[in-house]
């Protein structure tokens, strides 16, 4: 499928493409090409969002929930019709094998259906009075809603964060990531041939730091859901303080994997490696320490390191990709001097470690013996390396899994039903998944604690993350 090259912003109903505006080059990851010119908001674009936002939002919050739900059900129904062309739209700009892609297009529109019926599932509560009096809890839209995501699950994220939004009543202005603009424009023309009025959701591209400041100055705007770095979320949260702005913050991680000497070690390595390497480790909750008990650990170094060495990189879009390249250049230092600054300190690398020298394309990397002072044990690398270290017992384990100020998602190996449950009760993550790695899907809460972030996103608490609450008292 050959890339669309009319990149558009989408504001108060209407596509409009470079006509005068700067424009930044979007780029294939896989192979350094220049795709298309993407056209960046300006303040006056901004300004209009912002006012059509305003305008949309009350008739939005007065339409009933069924026509509401209809809408975002027809916005599924076409992601999932389309899915084949956004994913390889998808692969172009951000490197992940196609059939990843088109399986986070799914992913999306799984969001658009799920919050189209949980909105309707939204009864609040009576609570109990003396007779011929009521007090009733209530929750309502919170107002328009400004999301940032990035790039790499540019769809996905977006979808969780605008589906549950737009399912509580709130209008949205977004700001997808600039280096996947054609893909996150396929969600835009979803809800546009859904019959979402306009204003209703907008999608601006332009400068991070330009597009957050302008909208987060705004009155107008009085939610912000972002995900991205723990810098940058910081960063947000001072802007949010001045308008004392409602924040949802997913902030990344440095997930622990805790491997017990009673699992099937070859089965367990089996689940491990493709997780790990799946979308070239660019994921926030992707398992990248593995502390594994002493008696297994040599065998586990050895099968890992194996399985790595077997992962096939290439271009997303050929077939038999099971990695595809890191999605922008910038990456390439940034996960390079964390391997070089571990084995200058003494940690073996056990399998990949450099940049393949064409591209983006990065080896899939596995370092042995990293001692904790390595910024890799403390960074989190977001790229295709895992780092690995013995413990001796299930409080060496715990102290680990927690020794970091992340707290996103953490994963533990074990066939003890008793030792599964205090890892469940003590690690601090926001999500545990025990022999288990599906942390997220649109039912299941998904959020951090600590550095991570805070505010949940997916499930009823992904709807409530757009309201507020209202008691209505009645004698
Ligand atoms: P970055 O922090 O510059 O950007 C991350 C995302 O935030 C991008 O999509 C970017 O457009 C956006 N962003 C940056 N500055 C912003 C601002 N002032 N206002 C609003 N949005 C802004 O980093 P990067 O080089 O793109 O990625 C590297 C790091 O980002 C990774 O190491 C990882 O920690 C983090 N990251 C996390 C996630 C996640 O899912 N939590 C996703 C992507 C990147």
């Amino acid at each position: 499928m050959t890339y669309q090259t009319d990149l558009k912003l989408f504001i108060d109903g209407v596509w409009s493409g470079a006509e005068g505006r700067d424009c930044m080059p979007v780029t294939n990851p896989a192979t350094g090409e220049t795709l298309a010119q993407l056209p960046m908001a300006s303040k006056a674009d901004l300004d209009a969002a912002l006012h059509a936002a305003e305008k949309a939002y009350p008739k939005w919050r007065a339409t009933d929930v069924e026509t509401r739900a209809a809408i975002l059900h027809k916005a599924a129904a076409y992601l999932k019709k389309n899915a084949k062309e956004i994913g390889a739209l998808l692969t172009q700009e951000q490197g992940k094998p196609v059939k990843e892609a088109v399986g986070e297009v799914y992913g999306a529109a799984q969001m658009f259906d799920w919050y189209a019926e949980e909105a309707k599932r939204d009864y609040g509560r009576t609570l109990v009075r003396p007779v011929g009096q009521r007090s009733i809890v209530t929750r309502q839209p919170v107002g328009v809603v400004a999301t940032f995501t990035p790039w790499n699950f540019p769809i996905y994220l977006l979808a969780k964060k605008v589906a549950a939004a737009l399912a509580a009543g709130c209008s949205v202005i977004s700001k997808p990531p600039e280096e996947t603009p054609a893909c996150v424009n396929a969600v835009a023309k979803a809800l546009d041939e859904a019959g979402l009025p306009a204003g209703t959701f907008q999608l601006v591209h332009g400068d991070p730091d330009m597009v957050s400041r302008h909208l987060m100055a705004s009155d107008i705007v009085r939610k912000v859901s972002f995900t991205g770095s723990v810098g940058v979320g910081k960063h947000l949260m001072g802007l949010a303080a001045d308008g004392l702005k409602r924040l949802t913050l997913e902030l990344g991680g440095h997930a622990p994997v805790l491997v017990f000497d009673d699992v099937d070690l070859e089965k367990t390595l089996d689940k491990l490696v493709p997780q790990k390497f799946r979308n070239a480790g660019q994921v926030c909750v992707s398992p990248t320490r593995f502390y594994v008990q002493e008696g297994i650990y040599d065998d586990f170094i050895k099968g890992f390191a194996e399985r790595t060495a077997k992962v096939q990189v290439g271009n997303g879009m050929d077939e038999g990709t099971q990695m595809g390249p890191l999605a922008h250049e910038r990456r390439l230092p940034a996960v390079h001097d964390l391997i070089t600054d571990a084995k200058a300190k003494g940690a073996r690398i056990a399998a990949g470690g450099e940049p393949m020298g064409n591209a983006n394309f990065f080896q899939p990397t596995l370092i042995a013996d990293a001692p904790l002072d390595a910024r890799i044990m403390n960074e989190e690398p977001f790229g295709p390396v895992a780092v690995a270290r013995p413990f001796k017992d299930l409080d060496e384990a715990l102290e680990q899994a927690n020794r970091l100020p992340y707290g996103l998602a953490a994963f533990a190996f074990t066939n003890q039903l008793q030792r599964a449950n205090i890892l469940g009760d003590m690690i601090e993550a926001g999500m545990v998944g025990i022999n288990n790695f599906a942390i997220s899907g649109a039912d299941t809460p998904f959020g951090g604690v600590k550095d991570s972030g805070f505010g949940s996103e997916g499930g009823k608490e992904g709807l409530e993350t757009y309201q507020v609450v209202k008691a209505i008292h009645m004698s």
